[in-house]
């Protein structure tokens, strides 16, 4: 009973949005709301700043930051809230869709000037792939931006997910005045100051006390716009909106503080519990008796003095209890773990038991990768997320003839990280690593030198996309990889992968090969 009161009043989500739309604003204010901190201006974006591409240990500085506001847990009336925050930088993408298999829900902000942008797009493709509930809270209402009308056409089109307005601005800019509040059926007047507390009045939208508050102009226009999105659009469906297929939008001021307890009141009403995880073996229940769990991030050099990692462990099932058994399902081994870390507020701190939907941090000094499984004692494999096809390619050699151990663990355990992939051309057996951006081979050499004494040596590699191949057809499989063996790899798992030099090679692979399935990312 206790177990499943626990479990029920979890809500476990990230905010994500394109840079500079709000995500960090918006979360701070969250935070607010929570008790968690006191202050605005409290949570620093961890945000790596565009300056900072050349200078890692600035970036260090700020990835520092990024840890200690990684995952910001409190309470918030009867429920347990858990937002994992995501790095903005894109170089950084991957470890932002690793986080998105921790969670069960997202908050995607979107700036209602600039509309959908690049990295909200991105992200709402691995949201889809899982089918992830969505809520949209459209930003910066006290500026000028685009109708909201259109906010809506262009995030049902780019985001391809069915919207349904929850609230409804009245004017923007300078002139705007609240939003209505089309969940709650109240209007809620906007104060432009500091100390906004926004005044709420609870009235229908015909009710003609709605023009002791706004002009009848506004008024009258308001009433016209919210029948007509509920002409245009159907009711809210919440069961639409759990499976991933709906989403409520908000409208209003995250740097105001002016909508934002709304979208969180209606938040923990409607967003999922922990939603159960399809592993390998079964489908996985998050109200089970039994502890399981998965590592979606691990994040070093908490300490430079210490090549000190922490695993973050996503409770899919149970409870988790400190200083009990469990089984580390590739190690086949039973562990224990002494100081699991909590996140609470911004402090981390030891933590007893944690519950499905929590985030626990366990101290590691390289025993776990991304994606391992631990459970009570049952062979399970969680699934994780697949990689995806790099953008960046380059030959890592070594550059001291004395280290070549060093490098070569140095590379493992940053690639069990996940700081980047590995391929191993089958032709010549050199070393390519696949990267997002160019600061993710900064990181590896910076790290190689400073956390394992290893020097590594760049080489230009012309590669276009690395895919995985498969095919029922073994003999034109082997047809391919006979033909294709300079351009042959394998992957960290020794899955087969074909290193296309640019798009036409491969379309016309694609083309001569017909029954081969080439896939852009390593799950299929
Ligand atoms: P992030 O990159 O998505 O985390 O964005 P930030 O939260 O750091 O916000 C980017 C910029 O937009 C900052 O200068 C914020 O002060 C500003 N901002 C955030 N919310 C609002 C808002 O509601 N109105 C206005 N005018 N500015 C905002």
């Amino acid at each position: 009973m206790d177990l499943k009161k626990e479990i029920l009043k979890r809500r476990t989500f990230a905010v994500i949005s394109h840079p500079d739309a709000g995500k960090t604003t918006l979360t701070e204010k969250l935070l607010l709301f929570g008790g968690a901190i006191h202050v605005a201006g409290a949570v620093k974006s961890n945000k790596i700043k565009k300056t900072a591409t050349s200078d890692w240990m600035e970036i260090e500085k700020q990835r520092g930051i990024s840890v200690a506001t990684s995952v910001m847990g409190f309470d918030y009336n009867d429920y347990k809230i858990n937002i994992l925050d995501t790095p903005g930088h894109q170089d950084f993408a991957e470890d932002t869709f690793r986080t998105l298999t921790a969670v069960d829900s997202v908050i995607v902000v979107v700036d209602v000037a600039k509309g959908v942008e690049t990295q909200t797009r991105r992200l709402m493709e691995v949201c889809r792939m899982r089918n992830t509930p969505v809520m949209v809270f459209v930003n910066k209402l006290d500026r000028e931006g685009k109708d909201p009308f259109e906010i809506l056409d262009e995030l049902e089109e780019e985001l391809q997910i069915n919207v349904r307005p929850l609230s409804w601005p009245i004017d923007m800019g300078d002139r705007f005045r609240g939003v209505y509040n089309i969940y709650r059926n109240s209007l809620d007047l906007y104060k432009p100051s500091k100390q906004v507390v926004t005044e709420s009045v609870h009235h229908d939208i015909e009710s003609p006390e709605l023009e002791e508050h706004i002009s009848a102009d506004l008024a009258g226009k308001l009433r016209g716009e919210v029948e007509l999105i509920t002409e245009v659009y159907p009711e809210f469906n919440r069961d639409e909106y759990l499976a991933g297929k709906l989403a409520p939008v908000f409208f209003g001021s995250a740097l105001n503080n002016f909508g934002v307890k709304e979208l969180l009141d209606c938040f923990v009403e409607i967003a999922p519990s922990p939603r159960k995880i399809e592993a390998v073996e079964r489908v996985v229940e998050p109200l089970e008796e039994d502890f399981t769990g998965f590592i979606f991030k691990i994040h070093a050099n908490m300490d430079p003095n210490h090549r000190s990692r922490l695993a973050f462990v996503k409770v899919c099932s149970g409870k988790f209890e400190r200083n009990v058994n469990y089984k580390h399902v590739r190690f086949n081994r039973m562990m224990k773990f002494s100081s699991p870390t909590a996140f609470m507020a911004q402090k981390k701190e030891i933590l007893d038991e944690a519950y499905a939907g929590d985030i626990v941090g366990l101290p590691d000094t390289g025993n776990f990768k991304i994606g391992d499984t631990l459970t009570s004692g049952e062979e399970l494999h969680f699934k994780g997320l697949p990689s995806f096809s790099p953008e960046m390619f380059k030959y890592i050699e070594n550059a001291d003839p004395l280290k070549s151990k060093q490098l070569q663990k140095g590379v493992e355990q940053l690639m069990d990280e996940g700081v980047a992939q590995l391929f191993t051309n089958q032709f010549n057996g050199r070393k390519i690593i696949g990267t997002v951006g160019q600061l993710q081979f900064e990181v590896i050499e910076y790290r190689l030198l400073h956390e394992y004494g290893a020097q590594c040596r760049w080489q230009p590699i012309q590669l276009y996309k690395a895919c995985w191949i498969e095919s029922d057809d073994k003999e034109q499989l082997d047809d391919f990889k006979k033909r294709k063996y300079q351009y042959m790899a394998k992957d960290k798992q020794g899955r087969d992968v074909f290193l296309a030099e640019s798009n036409y090679i491969l379309m016309m692979a694609q083309q001569d090969f017909k029954n081969i399935r080439f896939h852009f990312s390593s799950e299929y």
